[in-house]
């Protein structure tokens, strides 16, 4: 990551928007915001597949749910925060599992780059599908957007809910709609 081209461009930011970037308050600005998205930005290419292991003899072939994982991103469009929840569930093939704190891995790694919810989500039950190979794979994202609440309509308590199915949760409506009451957002839309 070039983080001088972010102080260059975060300097250039502060005289943009009329501010003089040698005042002492904002003087050491560009340098903390360089900083900030190089601890941020994991990068686009960081596979986040490679995150995702198997639990070594353990067996499980019911549907596991993990609900409320947090996350932070940042819309593409506006490069503004947006954060949420991410409720993840899938059931496993031939008792194949993941720990539950990989998963959370998995979605930092997807989140921490320049996203749309919509990609975060899909992604993240794409990325679940392929390296685990469950029976079904379903991801509801909550979001919150900066974008949205302090621009344009500025919609500050509105929520952004996005899903994903694969497999089985795209076949068969009860097991869909057994993670969705578990989630008790009953009136969620799943893609196709
Ligand atoms: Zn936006």
């Amino acid at each position: 990551m070039d983080t001088e081209k972010i102080e260059k461009g975060t300097r250039l930011i502060l005289e943009g928007i009329g501010e003089d970037p040698d005042r002492l308050g904002i003087a050491d600005t560009p340098r903390r915001y360089a900083e900030f998205c190089r601890e941020f930005f994991s990068g686009p290419n960081e596979g986040a597949s490679s995150v995702i292991r198997p639990v070594a003899g353990e067996k499980h072939n019911e549907m596991v749910i993990l609900k409320d994982l947090s996350f932070f991103s940042f819309c593409e469009h506006h490069l503004l925060p947006f954060f949420g929840r991410a409720h993840i569930a899938y059931i496993p093939r031939g008792g194949r599992i993941v720990g539950l704190g990989n998963l959370g891995r998995v979605l930092e790694a997807l989140a921490h780059r320049l996203q749309v919810q919509e990609r975060l989500t899909t992604q993240l039950a794409d990325t679940i599908t392929e390296s685990l190979n469950p029976l079904g794979t379903m991801v509801v994202i909550e979001g919150r957007h900066l974008c949205l609440a302090m621009r344009g309509v500025k919609q500050l308590h509105s929520r952004t809910i996005t899903s994903a199915v694969r497999g089985i949760f795209k076949t068969n409506p009860t097991t869909r709609s057994e993670f969705m009451s578990l989630l008790s957002l009953p009136g969620v839309r799943y893609d196709d």
